[in-house]
């Protein structure tokens, strides 16, 4: 009858908290106060090494309890192979034994099994021989169940709250990554928000670009294999099966893998794939410096965060795109007279600061009216294009062709003075007045006036000026012909 009242009260003790180690404490105390046992441990298993470790005891000798042993050696290992309670009365003449503390002469394992599984081992040792009697081990054993319950609830508890909190990082990624617009801050922000909810080593962000995989952003501690901005072909496999098949890919152990690793030290891996609409965009990938990191559990959060952050880089795609169509003329494709009066202030700024020179083209096309009148406005319209298409091509990357408004352009021209501006102008100007424009003909023609950083102005609408000025004397000249500008500033103190 008492023993039943201890075993009751055992039950309700360790049964009554969830949190992991003040349900180890009470299982100590339990059989020390009860039972009267001085040297109590309680061993788990690792389950991926199958192996036995102490995670709480008493009595045990100094560092002893930061060794690890397999299943099948020691008491403790042999009761986790049988699944049943083993005694030994007698250490001394039992080759099993593994010794934890000096004084032991006793010693009792009970496996802790939750189903038909052990996760870990209830050991009693006592410095009296032959200490524990059926009744101690059958008493023992029963509250060992009870134990085992308590350890499996703390650790669902500790599963559940896992998923609370990934949970509510799920919704501050969602609401931090919506807000962001742009892509370059959006994809760093991702990769910080992932490593620190999830935990992990690394985290990277590929994104598609035409036929390749980009490496966009990465965060986190482990070594980079490949440079930021590096690219390989998407149809590499097996990037190909995510991208096409939309599946996450799980890798547990990659310590002997022969396969590309990204990162030097990543033993495990995760790659989900980035989708938005049914297009995939690019690929998530988690890499842990500890084998079999990524659990069932931590796939479908990811995979919601996956979701999140598809959306939110098709977004910022999308925000980008407005943005360029904002600069961009309609008819001809090249910039607008917005994106010039941006550029222009930034390129003098450029030009102040690095003494590199800039220098402006405003070009008009000859009589245009007249062309329009004679073959009609679609082909005037065609002659417009083709003349964008011709600047385009005769410039280097770094200028910036401009329809500054109807058939006049605006041209900036980076690191370069007047002599060279005039030189590129009058190149622009042959090639137009040498061009079969298709459906036209006879000759078109340009004329263009030219201003440079700091000869002609050294503010925007000094060189504006200037180059308008320019492109009058050179219609006035009688057209197809190039003029330099008049240095406003000179103009200004009437030298
Ligand atoms: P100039 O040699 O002095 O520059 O003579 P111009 O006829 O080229 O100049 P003017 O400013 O008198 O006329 C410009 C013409 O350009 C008038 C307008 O109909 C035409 N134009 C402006 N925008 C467009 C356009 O988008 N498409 C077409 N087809 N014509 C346009
Ligand atoms: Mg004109
Ligand atoms: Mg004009």
């Amino acid at each position: 009858m008492n023993n039943i009242a201890v075993l009751y009260d055992a039950g309700q003790a360790v049964l009554s908290t969830f949190d992991l180690d003040e349900v180890l404490q009470r299982i100590l105390g339990i059989a020390h106060d009860y039972f009267h046992l001085r040297n109590v441990a309680i061993l788990l298993l690792d389950k991926q090494s199958q192996q036995l470790y102490v995670r709480s005891q008493v009595g045990w000798d100094e560092g002893e309890d930061k060794v690890r042993w397999p299943v099948g050696q020691g008491i403790t290992g042999a009761a986790a192979l049988k699944k049943q309670p083993v005694y030994s009365p007698d250490v001394s003449h039992d080759s099993r034994y593994l010794c934890s503390a000096k004084s032991t002469r006793s010693e009792l394992a009970i496996p802790l099994m939750v189903r038909d599984e052990v996760v870990g081992v209830l050991d009693c040792q006592s410095d009296r021989l032959d200490h524990f009697d059926s009744e101690t081990i059958d008493l023992l054993t029963l509250f060992s169940t009870q134990a085992s319950m308590a350890l499996q609830n703390a650790r669902l508890y500790s599963l559940e709250q896992q998923r609370a909190r990934q949970l509510q990082a799920i919704n501050a990624i969602a609401q931090q990554t919506t807000a962001v617009l742009e892509l370059e801050e959006l994809l760093n922000r991702v990769c910080q928000l992932v490593k620190d909810a999830f935990r992990v080593s690394h985290v990277s962000l590929f994104l598609r670009e035409d036929k390749d995989l980009v490496l966009r952003s990465h965060h986190g501690t482990l070594t980079p294999r490949i440079p930021q901005g590096g690219r390989f072909p998407a149809a590499n496999e097996p990037w190909a099966t995510i991208l096409t098949g939309s599946r996450t890919m799980v890798e547990s152990d990659l310590r002997s893998a022969t396969t590309m690793k990204f990162f030097a030290e990543s033993a495990s891996r995760l790659r989900i794939p980035l989708v938005s609409f049914g297009q995939a965009l690019g690929v998530l990938a988690l890499d842990s410096s500890q084998p079999d990191a990524f659990r069932d559990g931590d796939l479908e959060s990811l995979e919601s965060v996956a979701d999140i952050c598809a959306t939110a880089i098709q977004n910022a795609h999308y925000v980008e795109r407005v943005k360029q169509l904002a600069y961009l003329d309609g008819l001809t494709g090249i910039f607008n007279r917005r994106f010039f009066e941006l550029r222009i202030s930034e390129e003098i700024e450029r030009a102040r600061r690095y003494g590199t020179g800039m220098a402006v083209i405003m070009a008009d096309i000859d009589q245009f009216k007249r062309l329009n009148d004679e073959f009609g406005h679609v082909l005037g319209d065609e002659v417009l294009r083709q003349v964008s298409s011709l600047f385009n091509q005769q410039l280097r990357k770094i200028d910036v062709v401009c329809r500054y408004g109807g058939e006049e352009f605006g041209i900036l021209l980076t690191q370069t003075n007047a002599q060279h501006a005039m030189n590129i102008a009058d190149k622009l100007r042959k090639i137009v007045a040498t061009w079969q424009f298709p459906g036209v003909p006879r000759t078109v023609t340009i004329s263009a006036g030219t201003a440079a950083f700091p000869d002609q102005g050294i503010t925007r609408d000094e060189l504006v000026k200037a180059a308008d000025a320019a492109l009058y004397a050179a219609k006035v000249a009688g057209r197809n012909k190039v003029c330099l500008g008049i240095a406003a500033r000179a103009n200004a103190a009437g030298s």
